[in-house]
């Protein structure tokens, strides 16, 4: 047989959090150093774990869960979700907008596929969580970034956005609360954003998966709540609130006006049916996760461990010569950046390859969220606060070096 070749549609596929230094510090790891991983928004590793209410309601579920499901979702987690919803305002969500799948990571990939032609552009944040840029690079799309400023609490620059749209413009990715960089948008801006869906006929593709996470007094603000004669998409999970990102349960619901979206929830039902359905044992945590005690509450509020690793981080990372960093306003990361005067750092992946090489330490380099200049990375707040501290020696002696080289 001859060599097999990588396909021409994963040309221009990247997603370097899963990538080459994630193997280097594996391969590290093989060899027996303990690496310090700031890099990945998994909860389980660092003692994060999920409620026991829920666990123990899916053991008690797992023997009915053998079999396939609707392809839509089980009725029993849809209706919780639709419930939740309505509960915030959005009044026109029912069972039959919603669509559970694997992880909103799978969602992603079928909403896009349910409408994108080759050429199809879709505009996306910068930094972004990746997964967005990929997905719509796999369906034959060109991503298009627009710039989020950080002198402006990351908050999206509105006339950047404004600027990008051409005629092959189909839709806006929102991410808010945002992975890499933590802001949680205002009304105002996801007004914008709707204006600018109504005036180009442009679907918006909410990620709302941080909702409920948030250190900040400003409410969360769905943005199909303020977009309801526009096709929004809200997307969110199990993975982040409720800390089982391993179980594997998101959901999306659609939104605008029936005579809009019909065909494009007629295709969403064709995709759901191809992949059968969800993993069926988790949908069943959806409606205990959606109706409980919010656990994530405890901690996210003052004294919560959450709200303590975040503060602490970013009192440490900023206290290093040349650190800059918006303090997270939600979510679960620190977006810092690098003075440039101070670092000239030319490729950012081989700056924290290099640090991982030395100091045993893993952060995201800020250029795989597609954010376009080398200088920034993004550290995660999950592990515990001697961890932290551990971690932000281990940057600032590196730092320190990097300096008087
Ligand atoms: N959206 C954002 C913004 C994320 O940060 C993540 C995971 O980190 C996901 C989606 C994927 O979530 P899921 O575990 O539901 O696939």
């Amino acid at each position: 047989m001859r060599p097999m070749q990588h396909s021409s549609k994963l040309q221009n596929v990247r997603y370097e959090l899963r990538g080459p230094i994630l193997q280097a510090a594996k391969a590290m790891e093989a060899e027996g150093h303990r690496i310090l991983k700031m890099n990945l928004g998994d909860t389980a590793p660092f003692g994060l774990e999920a409620p026991e209410s829920v666990v123990v309601d899916m053991i008690h579920h797992l023997r009915g869960a053998q079999g396939y499901s609707d392809s839509k979702g089980i009725f029993s987690a849809r209706t919780a979700i639709s419930q939740y919803y309505q509960t915030r305002g959005l009044m026109t969500i029912g069972v039959e907008d919603v669509f559970v799948g694997n992880g909103v990571s799978e969602l992603i990939s079928m909403t896009l596929q349910a409408f994108m032609e080759n050429g199809d552009e879709i505009l996306i944040p910068a930094p972004d969580y990746p997964l967005w840029t990929a997905a719509v690079t796999l369906t034959g799309g060109n991503p298009v970034h627009y710039l989020c400023d950080e002198e402006e609490n990351w908050w999206p620059d509105m006339a950047d956005v404004e600027a990008r749209i051409t005629p092959r413009t189909k839709g806006i990715v929102i991410i808010n609360p945002n992975n890499p960089t933590g802001a949680v948008y205002p009304r105002h801006i996801l007004e914008q954003f709707a204006a600018l869906a109504r005036k180009h006929d442009l679907v918006l593709f909410s990620d709302e998966i941080y909702e409920k996470i948030r250190y900040v007094d400003a409410p969360h603000i769905h943005t199909a709540a303020v977009a309801e004669d526009v096709c929004v998409l809200t997307f969110s999970g199990l993975s982040k609130a409720y800390r089982m990102p391993g179980y594997r349960a998101g959901w999306v619901a659609v939104t605008g006006p029936r005579t809009v979206t019909a065909a494009y929830r007629e295709s969403l039902e064709l995709l759901a049916s191809l992949r059968l359905c969800a993993n069926v044992p988790a949908q069943h945590a959806i409606q205990t996760c959606l109706g409980g005690y919010q656990s994530i509450e405890a901690l996210i509020r003052p004294g919560g461990r959450l709200r303590e690793q975040r503060d602490l981080a970013w009192k440490l990372l900023t206290a290093i010569p040349g650190v800059s960093c918006v303090p997270a306003a939600g979510a679960m990361y620190l977006f810092p950046k690098l003075d440039p005067e101070i670092y000239p750092i030319a490729s950012d992946e081989k700056f924290v390859l290099q640090l991982l090489q030395e100091q045993k330490i893993l952060v995201s380099h800020g250029t795989a969220f597609n954010w376009p200049t080398p200088d920034h990375f993004r550290f995660v707040i999950l592990p515990a606060v001697e961890d932290i501290e551990e971690a932000v020696r281990r940057i600032s002696t590196y730092l320190a070096a990097y300096r008087n080289r």
